[in-house]
């Protein structure tokens, strides 16, 4: 499997100190580290106010799962590629969209919807509930995962319903939200899953890594990725008669 992990990389992740005490190497190298477990990984990362200049088509084309973080460049992402992003998981490929990425250009675009939230950033405890416990991405991680420090995200999250809603998050300060939501868009699989704000440590919790080791297996495609999407005019399968008067 092919995974290609995007994510930012500006000044922010390179000077300030409470991130890199989590992401001595950047948050890519973080998540390229969760992903290696289960397949080949190539990072991208955007600077500031670069336009993705690293994401070229050939990285694209070369993706089975695409994994997205993305938080304060959002508009530094071209509209073209997040275009072409979304016509390729409509094609069939994977695609898992990270805690900010809820925002980012390719998740509104598959869903069509604002994708707004409630937040706040007290680094308050989280409790993220397994709401299917038969589900692939839940495979092995139990009851509920435990996070010590999150930022919270709540409801109302506007989002088309999900295909399948597969974790809860409740939050020390009261609210609750849908972490982790499915979709299918055309062949491809997209899954959202919250956890992971850059100063926590979310992705170093065994669970968390292990959950999003599944989502990258289940996001998979099952049969090569469509060359491109069309509408034939078809021959018809069976003789039809000509209609009497
Ligand atoms: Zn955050």
């Amino acid at each position: 499997m092919k995974i290609t992990v995007f994510s930012e990389y500006g000044k922010a992740f390179r000077e300030w100190k409470d991130v890199l005490s989590v992401h001595p190497h950047g948050l890519h190298e973080t998540l390229k580290d969760v992903f290696s477990a289960v397949g080949e990984v190539t990072t991208v990362y955007q600077d500031d106010g670069d336009h993705c200049v690293r994401f070229t088509d050939d990285i694209l084309n070369n993706t089975d799962v695409l994994v997205w973080w993305g938080h304060s460049m959002h508009n530094d992402v071209p509209d073209e590629l997040a275009e072409k992003i979304a016509e390729r998981v409509q094609r069939g490929m994977g695609v898992i969209f990270l805690h900010s990425a809820h925002m980012s250009k390719p998740f509104r675009r598959l869903m069509g919807t604002s994708c707004t939230l409630k937040w706040r950033e007290v680094n308050e405890r989280e409790r993220l509930w397994v709401i299917d416990p038969v589900h692939p991405i839940t495979r092995g991680v139990g009851e509920y995962v435990d996070i010590a420090h999150e930022e919270m995200y709540g409801e109302v999250f506007d989002i088309p319903t999900p295909d399948e809603t597969v974790f809860i998050g409740w939050y020390q300060g009261g609210e609750v939200f849908r972490s982790g939501v499915t979709y299918r868009r055309g062949r491809g699989k997209v899954f959202y899953f919250q956890p992971g704000h850059e100063t926590n440590e979310s992705y170093h919790n065994e669970k968390i890594r292990l959950i999003l080791q599944n989502a990258a297996k289940w996001a998979a495609p099952a049969e090569k990725i469509l060359e491109k999407l069309d509408c034939p005019c078809v021959p018809a399968l069976e003789k039809i008669a000509e209609e009497k008067e």
